[in-house]
């Protein structure tokens, strides 16, 4: 098999000019799994750990922009998990230590799964995704990368290079429900942000249906009946009204690892402890459990 160690996106391009039919490697953490089972036989690889322009991050005006290089260890760093505590809790879930320090965001995007953690963190902060090739560049909303489970809409040679997200929107949880606490594939997860000048709450759903699902009249449910100026919380049944729309929005699958019941049950818990926790952390207050959400 041809190996191709580009230290730059132009020597990755050419690799590409050479051999149109190679792939991509990153962190290898699914690309090698699926070639260990024999799913996948590439004629040649593009290998992306010493491309300089996917590694690290940096600021640009009010935006984060993430090398799609960047590991779940870089993420959750002190600096970058303050800008991003989202994405640092979801890396935080992400495999064992050994898996973080290989896999990367790009490599999360690139598998497009249902369950990767980071995905439900990046829709809900509006994430800009930035892929490259010998033709150009192109910027796209998430749902305009995944259109299905596993399915991408990047074309051949090209590569995605790095996301922008916006620093410090808000205040960010991100919780996720498995078969066990770790080393698990996601049965649900859920990433809430909250706008505090924007006055608005985002919350997206993962493992519930075949891309991740922004829970929109939710969302606009819950912006409409906080008290923004008080910053407090609605009352129980403005919350329930919540939760049961965070529920509507899921469509999961039963399959091995999870009914459909208990995943929609999962994002609407999980999206109401998000909401409690936020408000609870600014306030220092808790949010007692209701009977409907436990
Ligand atoms: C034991 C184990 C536990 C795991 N646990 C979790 C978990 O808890 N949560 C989770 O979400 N995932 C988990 N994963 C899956 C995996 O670690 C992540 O999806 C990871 O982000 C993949 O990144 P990578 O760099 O290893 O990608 P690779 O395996 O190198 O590549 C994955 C895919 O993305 C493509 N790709 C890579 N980089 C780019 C790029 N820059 N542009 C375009 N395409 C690209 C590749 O061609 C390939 O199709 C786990 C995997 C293992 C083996």
């Amino acid at each position: 098999m041809l190996v191709f160690l580009p230290v730059s996106l132009e020597e990755a391009f050419d690799a590409f000019e050479q051999c149109p039919d190679a792939q991509l490697l990153a962190g290898g953490t699914d690309f090698m799994v699926e070639v260990n089972f024999a799913l996948r036989q590439p004629p040649a690889v593009v290998c992306l750990r010493k491309v300089e322009e996917l590694k690290g991050w940096r600021l640009d005006g009010a935006d984060v922009v993430l090398g799609a290089g960047i590991t779940y260890t870089e993420l959750m760093a002190p600096q970058l998990g303050d800008l991003l505590p989202g994405l640092a809790q979801a890396s935080r879930t992400v495999g064992s230590p050994q898996i973080r320090n290989a896999g990367t965001l790009g490599g999360n995007l690139g598998t497009a799964s249902p369950a990767g953690d980071s995905l439900p963190v990046l829709a809900a902060l509006d994430a800009k995704i930035v892929v490259a090739s010998k033709q150009g560049r192109r910027i796209l909303e998430l749902d305009d990368l995944i259109v299905g489970p596993k399915r991408t809409t990047l074309g051949p040679g090209e590569v995605i290079v790095e996301v922008r997200v916006p620093a410090a929107l808000g205040s960010q949880e991100f919780l996720k429900v498995g078969t066990r606490n770790a080393m698990v594939i996601a049965v649900a997860n859920v990433a809430l942000v909250v706008d505090w000048a924007g006055r608005s709450v985002r919350c997206a759903l993962g493992s519930v249906g075949p891309v991740v699902i922004r829970a929109r009249d939710a969302e606009e449910l819950i912006s409409s009946r906080i008290d923004w100026a008080g910053r407090t919380l609605p009352d129980d049944g403005d919350l329930a009204e919540f939760t049961a729309l965070v529920r509507s929005a899921a469509r999961p699958i039963d399959d091995h690892r999870s009914t459909a019941d208990y995943r929609r049950h999962a994002v609407g818990v999980c999206a109401y402890r998000a909401l409690g926790r936020v408000f609870a952390n600014h306030n220092g207050e808790t949010l007692e459990r209701t009977s409907w959400a436990s």
